[in-house]
């Protein structure tokens, strides 16, 4: 099989480029290509001389995740099903906010960790995203966006399924999110992205790169249950912000909503996060997802502000998203809030995840690439 070049690291790329013989402002040049204008025929590489973009061809291939689906919400909010190259699928979810788009990206196909309340967790792990997979779906989301500023429906017509374009081409979603560039990343798709470091790791650097992607490490955002000697590694990294998935104040409610992240000892993992790197001024986020009648009562909001004094956090409460297959129910709304007032009352910071997507089955923890669904 050929190379995919979108494996390559920057540096990679350098030592290919010597490889074949070729100076290293190639790889500039190829890179640009590759990231910054997302082109993917090497005959269109116009500053690249034939015979280099002819051995090009024969060795490698410029490969993106294909997209099976897209799936527009009345919000805005765009779900997108990806084959991959040996036929898995994937779901990464682009959010339109006030000035921006988010992009919730996936890194592993399924996740080993099976937490109880969310349904890529069923899934089992299948396996771990390359580092081309992880920013395959960058690709194609910015393709997506230039669609939508170009003022078509869609950027990849080619690839859409009939009922698509029917979705897309409400023009109140177009006229929602025109002209909006796609600024933010959140690693909170599926998977367990500190199970994955070593292509994360790789991922986050290439596209942090100013002739590539060309995203802010301050835009950027992990959200992990935290795994045992990982945290201080993405820490010195210091290549993106850090959320935690907590859902639970005490060892035991965490290790009944999530038993196999809960092998990572609460106090062990609070201890961790009191003595992770920040900026000035920086915070770690604190998920935690309320579960109707399971962990959110005041008695919890209060054990949780204990629980947390030590850390320089700010929480963000979840909602959970109820499905079928999940057997635990949305909490009280008015729960909720007293929630959500005790915990900024004693002093913690904590905002509310305002949930995008849910009519298409694209907000936090419903992502499960189902193909079966189409079908
Ligand atoms: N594995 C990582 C990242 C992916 S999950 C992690 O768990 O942090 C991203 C977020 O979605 C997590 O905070 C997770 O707890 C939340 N989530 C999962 N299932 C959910 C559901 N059914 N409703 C609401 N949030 C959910
Ligand atoms: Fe995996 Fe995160 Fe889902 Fe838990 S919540 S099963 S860690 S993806």
């Amino acid at each position: 099989m050929k190379l995919n070049l979108l494996d390559f690291t920057y540096s990679e790329l350098e030592q290919f480029c010597s490889g074949l013989g070729e100076a290293p402002f190639r790889a500039r040049q190829l890179w640009q290509w590759l990231w910054q204008k997302r082109e993917r025929d090497f005959g269109r590489m116009t500053n690249i001389s034939k015979e280099l973009r002819e051995r090009l061809g024969q060795t490698a291939d410029v490969l993106w995740p294909e997209v099976v689906h897209v799936q527009a919400s009345r919000d805005g909010t765009t779900k997108f099903l990806l084959a991959l190259a040996d036929g898995q699928h994937i779901e990464t979810v682009l959010i339109p906010e006030k000035d921006h788009f988010t992009l919730c990206l996936s890194t592993q196909v399924g996740c080993a960790l099976g937490c109880t309340f969310c349904a890529t967790g069923r899934m089992g792990l299948v396996r771990n995203l390359t580092m081309a997979e992880i920013l395959g779906q960058i690709l194609v989301a910015r393709e997506h966006v230039a669609g939508l500023t170009q003022g078509q429906t869609q950027g990849q017509t080619q690839d859409q399924t009939p009922d698509q374009t029917q979705e897309l081409a409400t023009g109140q979603i177009l006229g929602q999110t025109q002209g909006l560039a796609l600024r933010n990343l959140v690693f909170m798709g599926m998977g367990e992205p500190l199970l994955n470091w070593e292509n994360l790791r790789r991922a986050l650097e290439s596209l942090h790169h100013p002739l590539g992607l060309d995203f802010s490490k301050r835009r950027i955002t992990v959200s992990t249950v935290g795994v045992p000697g990982m945290l201080s590694e993405f820490g010195a990294s210091g290549l993106a912000s850090l959320a935690v998935s907590l859902h639970a104040p005490t060892q035991d409610l965490r290790a009944r909503i999530m038993p196999r992240a809960a092998r990572f000892v609460l106090d062990d993992l609070i201890a961790e996060l009191a003595a992770y790197p920040l900026q000035p001024r920086q915070k770690i986020t604190i998920e935690y997802v309320l579960l109707g009648g399971v962990n959110d009562d005041l008695g919890h909001a209060r054990e949780l502000v204990r629980l947390l004094n030590k850390v320089k956090a700010k929480v963000n409460l979840i909602p959970f998203h109820p499905s079928s297959e999940l057997p635990y129910a949305a909490p009280d709304m008015n729960r909720v809030l007293a929630f959500e007032n005790l915990l900024k009352s004693k002093g913690l910071p904590a905002t509310l995840r305002k949930s995008k997507g849910q009519d298409i089955s694209a907000a936090c923890g419903q992502l499960r690439a189902d193909v079966a669904a189409l079908e």
